[in-house]
């Protein structure tokens, strides 16, 4: 087991892609601390997962976005793992508007979208490597979006502000803690459960690879930089079977 007696926290770690890094760790061995802010039964079901395979987990619900919950919610893990050594930094929120509707973006959505997204990334951050052991990492999940096209215009800048921060906190934190980024393209979850099978068929033919992402194709590259990318930090790496050549 690769991360046996570490300690792990992910934010949105309760659905999705979050889920799916959660169990990869607790497989490997590590504890892990589930964060959710809405979505309690499905982090409640991914902590009983995780213990049913004979790791600690805990539940620590917190808004990324406001400081004082993130405060809280990195003391809650101190005190019950006693350590950190992963922060995956995966939580984050879009909404869907065509890109050629600007009128249609309000500043509301720019808000949102930036203090979960990119303040949040930062404020988890910040706190945790206050607590986390010489060696810790931190894994960013970023987006292609961040080339430009995707979701919404509002998000496709946030996810490029989080490659950038993920360099700057690289530097800023090194050569204590290294600092990662994940990009997924499409991947099959409920942020994608929108999309029709016709759609999800499209996305494939359109993918090097002929396939749509699982969120499990992220969580294998995220314990690959947990366990074994000692000497990588400060870059973000695409994971979309080759869809955005
Ligand atoms: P998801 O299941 O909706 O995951 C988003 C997670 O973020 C949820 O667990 C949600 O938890 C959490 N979250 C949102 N706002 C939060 C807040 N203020 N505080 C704490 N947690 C918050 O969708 P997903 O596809 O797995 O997305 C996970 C990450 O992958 C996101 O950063 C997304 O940008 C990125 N991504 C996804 C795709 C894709 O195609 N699916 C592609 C590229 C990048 P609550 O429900 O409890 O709020």
């Amino acid at each position: 087991m690769r991360l046996a007696g570490k300690a792990a926290l992910v934010t949105g770690g309760g659905t999705g892609i979050g889920r799916a890094i959660s169990l990869a760790f607790a497989r490997e061995g590590a504890d892990v601390a589930v964060n959710y802010s809405r979505s309690e039964a499905q982090a409640q079901e991914t902590a009983e997962e995780i213990r049913g395979m004979g790791r600690r987990a805990t539940l620590v619900r917190a808004d990324v976005s406001n400081s004082t919950q993130v405060d809280m919610m990195i003391t809650e893990v101190a005190d019950r793992f006693g350590r950190l050594d992963i922060l995956v930094n995966n939580a984050g929120i879009t909404v869907f508007v065509d890109l050629a509707n600007l009128e249609a973006i309000t500043e509301g959505d720019w808000d949102r979208i930036f203090n979960v997204n990119v303040k949040g990334l930062f404020l988890c951050t910040r706190a945790a490597s206050r607590i986390m052991q010489d060696g810790g990492v931190v894994i960013n999940i970023s987006s292609v979006a961040a080339f430009g096209r995707g979701s919404s215009i509002p998000y496709c800048a946030s996810k490029a502000a989080v490659n950038t921060l993920t360099r700057s906190l690289a530097i800023a934190l090194a050569p204590r803690i290294r600092v990662v980024g994940i990009a997924p393209g499409f991947i099959d979850t409920r942020w994608t459960a929108q999309w029709g099978p016709q759609q999800k068929e499209r996305s494939a033919a359109a993918t090097p690879l002929k396939r749509v992402g699982q969120p499990e194709d992220i969580a294998r590259l995220a314990v690959y930089l947990a366990a074994d990318g000692d000497f990588v930090t400060g870059r973000t790496f695409v994971v979309d079977g080759g869809r955005t050549l």
